[in-house]
């Protein structure tokens, strides 16, 4: 059986969180592909010395494998800002793009989560959400999410990084993040995590059934 959740949207949208509990559910496969930019942009960096230089990133997005997505420290703000730098190469998203699209149409079922997904990724999905909250709601999610690990990040400079993220993400030639026509869009800012789970839960057990 192939069927395909395709979740899109905004950093701290509450994707990714909405993405690991539908798979949960369903006994999906999931893939975080923020990680794969991440993973991209992290070595890219070092690499080219704190400096992103096409090329190198290019040469990285063809060389990742699977083991270089299971690294704790991607989830900094820099490396989110890498990630987001090199997500705008076209050639960095022509190397991922074959893994991603075979992940999607697995036997078994798959759940998505990134910014092209019902897009670019995979189009035919059977059901596609685009996640968004509001810039505050989701500056203060990141914030607290990061303060947990590092106590000194402070909320502005997790709003300006958010910020120049959505523009650059939503502005870029290729693939940029933008709703599919056909999706569901599923805005957090005042819902609880499980609320917004189950509004997810819902609307693919109806796919599902006509799947
Ligand atoms: O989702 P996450 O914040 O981990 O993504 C990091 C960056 O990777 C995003 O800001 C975006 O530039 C890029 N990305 C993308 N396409 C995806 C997933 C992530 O361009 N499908």
């Amino acid at each position: 059986m192939q069927f395909t959740v395709a979740i899109d949207g905004p950093a701290a949208a509450g994707k990714g969180t909405i993405a690991r509990a539908v798979a949960d559910e369903f006994g999906f496969a999931h893939l975080d592909t923020g990680l794969l930019y991440r993973a991209v942009g992290a070595r890219a960096m070092m690499r080219g010395r704190g400096v992103i230089v096409p090329a190198i990133a290019t040469e990285v997005a063809k060389e990742l494998s699977e083991a270089d997505l299971r690294h704790e420290g991607l989830r900094t703000a820099r490396i989110a800002q890498a990630a987001s730098k090199v997500a705008a190469l076209p050639e960095v998203r022509a190397a991922l793009l074959a893994f991603q699209k075979d992940f999607a149409r697995r036997e078994g079922g798959a759940v998505l989560d990134g910014r092209d997904i019902g897009s670019v990724i995979c189009p035919e999905a059977e059901v596609k959400i685009f996640v968004t909250a509001s810039d505050e709601v989701r500056a203060k999610r990141r914030f607290e999410e990061l303060r947990a690990k590092n106590p000194d990040t402070r909320l502005e400079s997790v709003a300006i990084d958010l910020r120049q993220r959505d523009i650059r993400d939503a502005s870029r030639d290729v693939a940029p993040m933008v709703a599919a026509e056909d999706a569901l869009l599923l805005d957090t800012s005042e819902l609880s995590i499980d609320a917004a789970v189950a509004e997810a839960v819902a609307l693919i057990k109806q796919r599902f059934g006509k799947a």
